[in-house]
């Protein structure tokens, strides 16, 4: 029997075959994972369907997490075609290209608001809605974070202040949810080449500089997160939760 037999998993995140939520996609669907996806916008529904059907998946939803009505829809429709949940992979993350090159003390309250709220209040969002259809199953939920949220990452910035708050949710959902078997835990991945990645200033220095640095002397690639993923979402990380696991070939561990 498979690691993830006869488990549903809803995928918020997958913009192109580079994302990490396709490599964790990958993992779950390989596994024996029925998954569901949601995409943000028609132009990234062009990209995400193909992928999606290409691993048989017929649930796949628009979804703008700073839209209440968006969130509702999916998750009424997980309900309704599913009756229930035991996987949420929350990987979503969007702040303005100008607060990722200039000083972080010119963040204005805007793209403040929005980083924040696409990038970590979410995924509070998303667990309210899955926690009722995980009841007694299990369930488990996975966010992605990066280390710009415990120490200085130039030009990360707001997303790092964003990050810290997300890794926070993480333990204050996992100790809320923990009562009902539901398990929260976020993978901190080293840097890897996405469209995300490419809003942040400066991406190939941190590329080089961790291959340099890193104990294991390489940087990280998604497959690696997918594997860890499969790990956190799967009876294999049972009694793991709360927890932020880095991912990144060592890097966080030096200090010099
Ligand atoms: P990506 O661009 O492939 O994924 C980011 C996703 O966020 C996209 O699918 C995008 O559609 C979605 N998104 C943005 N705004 C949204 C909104 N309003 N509503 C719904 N979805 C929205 O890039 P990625 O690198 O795979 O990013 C996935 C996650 O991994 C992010 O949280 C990112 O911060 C995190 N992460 C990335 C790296 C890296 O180096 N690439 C490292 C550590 C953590």
């Amino acid at each position: 029997m498979q690691l993830l037999e006869g488990k549903k998993a809803a995928i918020f995140g997958v913009a192109n075959d580079r994302s990490i939520a396709w490599a964790i996609s990958e993992a779950l669907h390989g596994a024996g994972a029925e998954l569901a996806f949601t995409y943000a916008g028609e132009v990234l529904e062009k990209r995400v369907r193909p992928l999606a059907e290409g691993i048989g998946a017929h649930i796949i939803l628009p979804c703008d997490v700073t839209k209440d009505e968006d969130i509702e829809k999916v998750f009424a429709t997980l309900k309704q075609e599913w009756g229930g949940l035991d996987i949420l992979v929350h990987a979503i993350a969007f702040a303005n290209k100008e607060d990722l090159s200039q000083a972080y003390v010119r963040t204005n309250r805007e793209g403040f608001h929005l980083a924040m709220d696409v990038s970590a209040y979410s995924l509070v969002a998303l667990a309210r809605h899955a926690v009722p259809l995980m009841e007694g199953r299990n369930g488990s939920i996975l966010t992605m974070t990066y280390m710009g949220s415990e120490k200085v990452i130039p030009n990360y910035n707001v997303m790092g202040v964003a990050k810290a708050a997300l890794e926070a949710s993480v333990r204050y959902l996992a100790y809320d949810l923990g009562p009902q078997g539901v398990r929260v835990n976020a993978i901190s991945a080293g840097p890897i080449r996405t469209l995300a990645a490419a809003g942040i200033s400066g991406f190939k220095d941190m590329l080089h500089h961790v291959s340099e640095r890193a104990p294991l002397k390489r940087n990280i690639d998604a497959e690696e997160v997918g594997k860890t993923a499969l790990f956190l979402c799967s009876d294999l990380g049972s009694a793991i939760t709360g927890e932020v696991m880095h991912v990144d070939a060592g890097y966080n561990i030096m200090g010099m």
